[in-house]
């Protein structure tokens, strides 16, 4: 069926085919309806005019409008620097405007010694206000409009905006848009629905929310979109994990033999806390229901997920199964692999590592091992994956660090042996909020290891400037005549990785100098060294003979060296709050006190400050993810762009909007417990919903095979 939100955007009045390509390339609208979907991000009350002198602070990067006459406006600068600049002024003070863009066509409209509108977002600048780009009008054209009211603000890029597509010109495409679609629009919930949850109707929402007549057609509209996306993508996971428990058997692993047992009783090394014994439980439930599992393992950094996810691996193979544990680069694969031999050494276990490194003959011992049902546990990175690897029972899977993994590698991973499919345990450092976690992985279960080995003492964390370095000198001798060992990590972004690089290693330089053999030792590790080199350094680092070790992030996943007590983060405000969280965690193992420092330049930016001081103020991880949710935005959040999920959230806020999940949740949990494969007539219309969605995820996966 063809629709008129299906036509492509070049059709519609006043595009045409180079903006309809930029749209597309742009911000992802090829039709009608992705325009339709283009929703303002913010509004701004267009009646309310704004006195020069009011512009504060605190009005500064908010949209709003000032009525002032132009007093003196020209070029200046030259060539590519060249801009218009405007001195304008109402009976309170004065501003100014300026563009770099469009010079002599803004030039020709706006005349020294006349009145208009400008409508932007202010700076303070040495103490007085200027707007950039501001849009303007003569006061008439504006009084003579119908009443705006709310005006919707639409996001733009500088592209889009160099060929005419700011955002006062895509509001004016949007009313083209209307015209043409507003008797077009299906709506997609059914009847009982709205009436029950009291939504407005979709054509009605649509309106709203691109031309609100008020703040509550407004709220009301965006509760409608927000409500149903949410609803149908719960609606979607909730009907998945329903399908695969009702549908997928698992192996039945209800043995437990002399592999755990004397393991458990001889050489666990330590108590388990009650969380890691609750999570155990759960899993072992999950071993013996005869469907398979599919869990996500959430647990602080230091947790101890690992031994959790060892004492499963020896109840699968107590069970005559193999198993699998795949991590996210070679330095962690290879830290489980010697931690987990020197734990089960006598047990009589068969572990093995692969990784891009194995040498081709080892490679090939291990494909027969496998196939032959003699190897019990296979630690490795992604070399895992590969087709070549295959095995005669693997029963259980842990995959550590989700978010380097996506839905399509753990898919693969379940594919490696003939039968049933293993039972999957996905185990990540990074918690993640509720709310994220119902949406990303609302299709699997979810344990939380909410408890630290006790014992722990919580890192003191500190935030520093440059100016502090010498001091920083000063406490790193203090720690390291004192026996302890030392990280310094420095960013590394791939656009800038030629600088990240020699940055660290001028770091590594003032390190040498400050702290010099033969009295101390420092080692270089990053990404881009050889495996060897790497391996050697860490290796120096783990067995005490060199005190600091320098790195980029490659530290950043699961290194366990318990006598490092202090974590130096170089330019800490280029990292995200999560991994900022992740590094703290490699010190504060042992039992002594421990230390973050956070470097960064002397001018942050507010958002920069707030991670900071987030990170100051507490080491609860999922406290963390709480603030990081707020301070970002979720579509921001590590791990949902890779989540593989192929959901995408455009209207709601999961940072805001959590309850109207919970709520959209369990809405979608009442209708499925009465149809569970909505065949009922009154859910057609959610059927096809799903459908749709499905069709779009199908779609994205088919891309993602392919690149
Ligand atoms: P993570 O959850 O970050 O993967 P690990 O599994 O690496 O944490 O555990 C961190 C450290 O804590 C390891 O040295 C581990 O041996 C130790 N550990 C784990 N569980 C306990 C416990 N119950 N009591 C004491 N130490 C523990
Ligand atoms: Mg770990």
């Amino acid at each position: 069926m063809d629709s008129i939100l299906d036509r492509p955007i070049q059709y519609l009045t006043g595009i045409g085919q180079k903006r309809a390509e930029l749209l597309a390339s742009e911000i992802g609208v090829a039709t009608f309806g992705d325009m339709l979907m283009h929703i303002p991000f913010r509004y701004v009350d267009r009646s309310r005019i704004y006195k020069i002198a009011e512009i504060g602070d605190e009005l500064s990067s908010q949209y709003i409008q000032v009525r002032a006459r132009v007093q003196d406006v020209g070029i200046v600068g030259h060539g590519a620097k060249a801009r218009l600049a405007a001195v304008v002024a109402d009976d309170t003070g004065e501003m100014d405007m300026v563009w770099f863009r469009g010079i002599k066509y803004i030039l020709k409209k706006l005349e020294a010694g006349r009145e208009y509108i400008f409508f932007g977002r202010p700076t303070i600048f040495n103490g007085s206000p200027n707007m950039a780009h501001p849009e303007f009008e003569p006061p008439i054209a504006v009084e003579g409009q119908e009443p705006v009211g709310m005006q919707g603000i639409y996001s733009t890029t500088e592209r889009l905006s160099s060929i005419g597509l700011g955002t006062k010109a895509i509001f004016n495409a949007m009313r083209t848009l209307w015209a043409a679609v507003r008797d077009y629009i299906p709506e997609t919930l059914p009847a009982c629905l709205l009436e029950q949850e009291r939504l407005v109707g979709r054509a009605q929402a649509l309106h709203d929310i691109h031309f609100p007549a008020s703040a509550e057609a407004l709220n009301a509209a965006m509760r409608r979109l927000k409500f149903e996306e949410l609803f149908v993508i719960q609606l979607q996971l909730l009907g998945q994990r329903r399908v695969r428990t009702e549908k997928t058997r698992g192996y039945l692993m209800p043995k437990i033999g002399d592999y755990f047992n004397l393991f458990y009783r001889e050489k666990l090394p330590f108590a388990l806390t009650g969380a890691q014994q609750r999570v155990i439980k759960e899993i072992r439930g999950d071993m013996v229901s005869g469907h398979q599992m599919n869990r996500l393992m959430q647990g602080d950094v230091g947790s101890g997920k690992t031994i959790v996810a060892l004492l499963c691996v020896l109840i699968a193979a107590d069970n005559g199964f193999q198993s699998a544990i795949m991590a996210p680069t070679e330095i962690l694969a290879t830290q489980h692999y010697r931690s987990i031999t020197e734990l089960v050494e006598t047990a009589g276990l068969r572990v093995e590592l692969l990784t891009g490194s194995t040498r081709r003959k080892k490679r090939e011992e291990i494909a027969q091992g496998l196939l032959a049902g003699e190897i019990d546990l296979l630690i490795g990175t992604h070399a895992l994956i590969e087709d070549t690897v295959r095995f005669a029972r693997l029963g259980f899977v842990v995959i550590d660090e989700q978010h380097r993994f996506g839905v399509m590698q753990r898919a693969k991973l379940r594919l490696k042996s003939t039968g049933l499919p293993p039972h999957v345990l996905v185990m990540t450092a990074t918690p993640i909020p509720r709310t994220l976690a119902m949406t990303l992985y609302g299709d699997l279960d979810v344990s939380v290891i909410d408890e630290l080995p006790p014992g722990r003492k919580p890192v003191r964390t500190s935030h520093a400037r440059e100016s502090h370095r010498l001091r920083l000198f000063g406490f790193l001798r203090e720690q390291i005549d004192q026996g302890r060992q030392v990280y310094i990590v420095y960013p590394l972004i791939q656009e800038s990785e030629k600088m990240d690089v020699a940055n660290l290693e001028a770091g590594a330089e003032v390190i040498a100098r400050e702290f010099p053999p033969p009295r101390y030792t420092s080692v270089v590790v990053h990404g881009k060294m050889p495996a060897r080199l790497k391996d050697y350094g860490m290796e120096l680092f783990k067995e005490g003979q060199a005190q600091i070790l320098i790195s980029t992030t490659v530290i950043e996943v699961g290194v366990n060296v318990p006598n490092a007590t202090v974590m130096v983060i170089e330019s800490a405000e280029r990292f995200g709050l999560s991994q900022l969280h992740q590094l703290r965690g490699r010190v504060g193992r042992g039992g002594d006190q421990s230390y973050c420092i956070l470097m960064t330049g002397d001018k942050l930016s507010t958002e920069a400050r707030r991670r900071m001081e987030a990170m100051v103020s507490t080491t609860d991880g999922f406290r963390l993810s709480e603030l990081d949710l707020q301070l970002r935005g979720a579509g921001d959040i590590d791990g949902t762009a890779q989540s593989g999920q192929g959901i995408e959230i455009k209207v709601s806020d999961l940072a805001r909007d959590g309850a109207l999940l919970e709520h959209a949740r369990s809405v979608a949990e009442r209708i499925l417990a009465d149809d569970p494969h909505l065949e009922d007539k009154r859910n057609v219309l959610l059927r096809a919903a799903l459908e749709r969605l499905n069709r779009k995820k199908q779609a994205e996966v088919d891309l993602s095979q392919i690149s």
